[in-house]
């Protein structure tokens, strides 16, 4: 129950198991093909340019700006946590003019502050993080979306915590960049970064004046591999991509709309509880993420001895904070298959029983607010609350 890696499900496991075949064998090409088609369901997409990127999700990230940034563009970077830092940071390494438009950790980006950021320039691409993973706070997409179709600049968007757990409408939102991991919502193993890029996207590594400066990551040519010449670039990392494609089976088969909806419904009995033992959410309540919960650490526990106790008494993870939040936050991963409610119930019970011994004034009845989302979820509506 950490920022992830989350828990993968015996399936996903199993299935990297299988024998290691060529990267070419009509077996392997077959399978590609599947789990682009996966892909684009749970990125809601039709580009075509939606493939794996061999590399955790921060390799997704750096393929984005390199391939589509070139020295002396204009490049905004919207910045609420860690992982908006690292993008300015990589923009810098690219010799690109950054535009860092800044909200406080815990707060999203106000869309009027980039507003004022772009007037007067021409971004090449306006970036920013869907679900900051270090703070809790999920961004919304749509005006940020128009501002960069106003201005004629490309929108990518980070959607490593995000995919697999709420809406990435790729299309709809008009998002002409995304990356993701495999490790958070999607339940599989570390080791791929999901991405697509759209027609317009293309467009822009088409036209550039230099080479991409990454070899490794120039979508130019991981895209002849992925593309219809499936030509050898580098080998395809075969056993990682058997897990992907049964975890992307898994996300198919339950649909993105009940995986949403179990995600807000475990969510909303966590925070039932941690507010009835009179904790408090770091986040305000409009912009929390379902599957990331920040909680401020009370008065009187002990970060480390805490996360500790849970770990080796309850064999319960979860993540310490980052950055501004370090030693005063706590993030309770609620990621694709470990969104349950015997996660939730667990993890509640656990922490109370942690937080009375380190002597901090815990309420009763966490257990019992949890229980009424549940039995008010159960009532009100059908199987789409599956709490499996
Ligand atoms: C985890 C994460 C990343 C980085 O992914 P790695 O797999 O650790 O390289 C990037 N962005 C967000 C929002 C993340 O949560």
């Amino acid at each position: 129950m950490g920022p992830g890696p989350s828990d993968v499900p015996a399936r996903v496991l199993q299935a990297m198991a299988a024998p290691c075949i060529g990267h070419l064998d009509p077996y392997f090409l077959a399978m590609m093909d599947e789990t682009q088609r996966l892909l684009r369901y749970v990125f809601q997409t039709e580009h075509p340019f939606t493939i794996p990127v061999s590399g955790t999700g921060s390799a997704g990230m750096e393929t984005c700006f390199v391939n589509l940034v070139e020295p002396g563009d204009e490049v905004v970077v919207c910045v609420n946590g860690v992982f908006g830092t690292r993008m300015a940071d990589i923009v810098q390494r690219l010799d690109a003019t950054l535009i860092r438009v800044d909200a406080p950790w815990g707060r999203a980006i106000d869309p009027d502050d980039v507003r004022r950021a772009v007037r007067g320039r021409s971004p090449k691409l306006i970036a920013v993080v869907h679900a900051e993973t270090s703070t809790g706070v999920c961004q919304p997409l749509e005006d940020l979306a128009a501002i960069a179709r106003e201005n004629g600049a490309l929108f990518l968007v980070d959607a490593v915590t995000s995919l697999g757990g709420m809406e990435v409408a790729v299309d709809r939102i008009g998002i002409d960049a995304v990356y993701s991991g495999t490790q958070k919502c999607l339940s599989c193993p570390p080791g791929l970064a999901p991405l697509s890029f759209s027609p317009a996207a293309l467009e822009t590594l088409r036209r550039r004046k230099r080479p991409v400066v990454s070899w490794y990551l120039d979508m130019g040519l991981v895209g002849s591999y992925w593309g219809l010449e499936r030509k050898y670039h580098h080998t395809a990392p075969i056993n990682m991509l058997y897990g992907l494609r049964e975890a992307l089976r898994i996300v198919a088969e339950e649909g993105l709309e009940q995986r949403f909806a179990r995600h807000r419904l475990h969510h909303r009995a966590l925070v039932a509880g941690v507010e009835a033992m009179g904790l408090k959410m770091v986040v305000a309540p409009a912009e929390r993420l379902p599957m990331l919960n920040t909680i401020q650490i009370p008065e009187g526990a002990d970060d480390k001895r805490v996360r500790a106790a849970l770990l080796l008494a309850f064999g319960i993870e979860i993540g310490g904070g980052l950055g501004e939040f370090a030693g005063k936050a706590w993030r309770v991963g609620l990621m694709g298959h470990a969104a349950r409610q015997r996660n939730v119930m667990l993890f509640l019970a656990a922490l109370e029983t942690v937080l009375r011994a380190e002597g901090v004034a815990v309420h009763e009845g966490a257990l019992e607010a949890a229980a009424a989302v549940y039995e008010n979820a159960g009532s009100s509506s059908s199987s789409s609350v599956s709490t499996a």
